[in-house]
């Protein structure tokens, strides 16, 4: 019998693993994808040009220690988020403005200054420490921005910010939900950045999945079960038995489940999750969070001083970023197209989303005519995607992130929870699902290292 099985080879359940295993545990990792990473997956170009991050790509060196420490161990080639140039603002389909990048858009003197308030108090409550309250939790974001004060188009950036950070609308998730990602991720203004105070300041040249890969060598690729995914759990109380889909058996003292919670109720529990853990669990959403990434032989907006920023309220792209590697000579826009925009966007044929990107980038860009000359085109649609159901983590229905504080991610029988949506640092990126993973593996250590009491 193993001591511990993994469910899952993201970053958390790799972490989990590597942290058992360095302890002196037996693991194995069950995975139902053919790969490691999970929602990190990096592309190789067709034009050998380096590759396409279809999911996450942003790290920080200084606030976020465990993937900068990954970065050195395994030697890994960096590239900083470029800044230089004009920012542009889409507020709809037919009107747009520039502005310098890393400055308040251009909006009236009046929305300026409400923008700057509403982006203040956020700040403020996002320095502060513990869980929101309950009433912060009942109302939505939406709800709670107006009733700041928040003028008509400041409500829709809040949206906008909303979208791009989780894939939702702002009358979808709870104020306290968003207060707490932001507490828990170093601080709103910190979330938002792309300089080295935030978290969009370097990307990796060689894919951020050089991560999980190397993760999985320190694990031993003969512990690492792929294309097996889990359909059963029993907790026999003694020990645990997992069994997947394709039939094979693993039995250990303990179980790391770190598949996101909304998927749970897709899995036999035996016996089943307490009826709390399965509410607050169930009512957990994953985002409309895609990419769409054009790459060009040149990067033609540069040339132009465009920063390759741009943000939208028209959608159905929400925002866009430069993620060019010139050592590759890898150029390319990505394009994020989330939130009810992205649900729209990812129900039509891939020809017409296709069309719908490049028109718009046309409409923010000038019609510069570069832009219908991609060389490679790649659109990811994270709910599509049996095994992750959407990104970026799971948020909790309204009311639920307080009222089931005391059970949500809490240890069940002889299964541990784990991913990024547990994290107390970087809840939602890399960096949270290493602190989830090593926590959480942590924690099983102790306990089957504990000596038995002797009757
Ligand atoms: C488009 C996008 C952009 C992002 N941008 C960034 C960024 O710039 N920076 C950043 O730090 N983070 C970013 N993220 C978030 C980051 O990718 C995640 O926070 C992190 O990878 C989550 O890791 P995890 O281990 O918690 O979950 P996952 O990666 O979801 O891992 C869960 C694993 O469980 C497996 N699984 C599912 N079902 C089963 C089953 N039945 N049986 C067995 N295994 C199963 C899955 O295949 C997967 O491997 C982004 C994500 C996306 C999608």
């Amino acid at each position: 019998m193993l001591d511990v099985i993994v469910i899952g080879a993201g970053f958390s359940g790799l972490e989990a693993a590597k942290t058992a295993k360095q302890a002196g545990l037996s693991v194995a990792i069950v995975e139902a994808r053919d790969r490691v990473g999970g929602k990190i997956w990096s592309v190789p170009l067709a034009s050998g040009r380096g590759f396409a991050e279809l999911g996450g790509a942003w790290i920080n060196d200084s606030l976020q220690p465990r993937v900068w420490a990954y970065v050195k161990q395994f030697d890994l080639k960096i590239v900083k988020q470029r800044l230089e140039g004009m920012a542009i603002m889409q507020e709809s389909e037919n009107e747009r403005f520039e502005f310098p990048f890393g400055r308040t858009p251009e909006f009236t003197p009046a929305e300026k200054k409400n923008l700057e308030f509403i982006r203040d108090h956020f700040q403020a409550e996002s320095l502060k420490p513990g869980l929101p309250s309950a009433e912060v939790d009942n109302v939505t974001l939406d709800e709670y921005v107006c009733s700041l004060g928040a003028l008509p188009k400041i409500a829709r950036m809040v949206n906008l910010w909303s979208q791009v950070m989780h894939g939702l609308e702002s009358t979808e998730e709870s104020a306290a939900w968003f207060i707490d990602y932001c507490r828990r991720n170093e601080s709103f203004l910190a979330i938002r950045a792309d300089d080295s105070t935030g978290g969009q300041y370097l990307r990796f040249q060689d894919g951020a999945q050089s991560i999980a890969q190397g993760i999985a060598e320190i694990v031993g690729k003969e512990n690492i079960h792929l294309a097996s995914p889990v359909d059963a759990i029993i907790d026999h109380g003694t020990h645990v038995t997992v069994i997947t889909r394709n039939k094979k058996v693993f039995q250990g003292k303990r179980c790391i489940m770190s598949v996101p919670s909304t998927m749970y109720k897709e899995f036999s529990f035996t016996p089943p999750l307490p009826s709390a853990v399965r509410e607050v669990t169930n009512g957990t959403v994953l985002g409309d969070y895609n990419k769409a990434i054009v790459c060009y032989d040149k990067p033609w907006w540069r040339s132009e001083g465009f920063n390759g920023y741009f943000a939208s309220y028209s959608g159905p792209i929400t925002l866009c970023r430069d993620t060019s590697v010139v050592e590759k000579s890898h150029y390319s826009l990505t394009c994020f197209v989330n939130g009810l925009p992205g649900r729209k966007w990812s129900k039509l044929p891939t020809h017409e989303r296709r069309a719908a990107g490049l028109k718009q980038l046309a409409k923010a860009f000038n019609n510069h005519p570069d832009v219908f000359h991609p060389i490679e085109v790649f659109d990811q649609i994270w709910q599509h995607e049996e095994f992750s159901r959407g990104a970026l983590a799971p948020v909790h229905a309204i009311g639920h992130l307080t009222k089931y504080s005391s059970v949500y991610g809490k240890p069940v029988g002889n299964i541990q929870f784990v991913g990024t949506e547990y994290s107390s640092e970087w809840k939602g990126y890399m960096e949270g699902a290493l602190w989830s993973g090593e926590q959480g593996a942590k924690q099983v250590v102790e306990m089957l290292q504990k000596p038995s009491a002797k009757i």
